[in-house]
């Protein structure tokens, strides 16, 4: 297809750019990329040769170690932390180090879970590198908020089920604080798939019912989605409380009808127990 070719062409050269005239003054670069929810083989080809060809990775802690391994001999890698509770670097020292790195002439691969503009905070370090005149490209992954629910055998969207879908945070500012926002969400959206959510369930659930849906309403969590960890629970709105209890972060919570879709097309938890029946039997 010639769009398709279209494509390729222009992700090589962008790529081959960084590398030009070993020769003169190196041109510093920042690539921004998703290494995509877990699964080290869900990173995008792009992805992964922005990690080959850099002198140094900086990469969260949801990210797949496999991955690392990919980079080169004499590549830094510098963790960055990122958890709940706790922040080996602060945002601040992390965009301090990159401009400093993008400064020694340096091709710089920051590496994030899932897709770095997906709650992600990669549009904030873009800014950064914007307002310095740093050269950077953003490298977009699959967020875990659409490959978690489709390793739990969920569309996220589907003709019979579902045609509007929202991506929502259980804790930023713009969603558990802000009444009118969760009315609007709940209201006007098929699914709902929320980040960062699980310690929140319980008050999720009650705006969720307080706004108008069903306590039968099917609802799941998927934890540790797309890796060898991946648990996930479902139940509906007045049950599922109860039955989390078990679901380890990171987990994605996703509320709506698709969630049905699972008894007949779940598949990934499937093939582990598949693995593993070969394994011990
Ligand atoms: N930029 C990331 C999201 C970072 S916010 C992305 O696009 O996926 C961190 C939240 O993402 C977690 O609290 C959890 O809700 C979700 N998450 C990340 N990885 C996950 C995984 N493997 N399985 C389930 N949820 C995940």
């Amino acid at each position: 297809m010639v769009v398709g070719k279209g494509w390729k062409k222009q992700s090589v050269a962008s790529i081959q750019e960084v590398n030009r005239d070993e020769g003169e003054e190196k041109m510093s670069k920042v690539y921004i990329v998703g290494a995509g929810p877990g699964d080290a083989d869900l990173i995008t080809v792009k992805g992964l040769k922005a990690i080959r060809q850099a002198d140094v990775v900086l990469y969260d802690r949801l990210v797949n170690q496999e991955l690392l391994e990919e980079a080169g001999e004499s590549a830094r890698l510098v963790y960055c932390g990122k958890s709940p509770d706790h922040h080996s670097l602060t945002q601040e020292e992390i965009n301090v180090l990159l401009t400093d790195l993008a400064a020694q002439g340096l091709t710089v691969t920051r590496l994030k879970g899932g897709d770095p503009f997906v709650f992600g905070r990669g549009g904030e370090e873009a800014e950064v590198l914007a307002a310095r005149d740093i050269p950077f490209e953003i490298v977009p992954g699959i967020t875990a908020g659409i490959a978690a629910p489709a390793y739990a055998g969920i569309p996220v969207t589907h003709r019979e089920h579902s045609s509007s879908v929202a991506f929502i945070s259980g804790v930023s500012k713009l969603g558990m604080e802000d009444e009118v926002y969760w009315e609007h969400v709940v209201k006007s959206m098929d699914t709902l798939c929320i980040y960062m959510g699980v310690r929140k369930l319980p008050d999720i659930c009650e705006r969720l019912t307080r706004h108008g849906r069903e306590g039968t309403t099917p609802i799941a969590l998927v934890g540790w989605g797309t890796t060898e960890w991946q648990k996930t629970v479902t139940g509906d709105i007045d049950s599922i409380v109860e039955k989390a209890e078990h679901v380890e972060n990171p987990a994605m919570i996703i509320v709506g009808e698709v969630v049905r879709c699972r008894d007949s097309i779940q598949w990934f938890e499937k093939l582990s127990e598949a693995r593993e029946v070969e394994v011990t039997g």
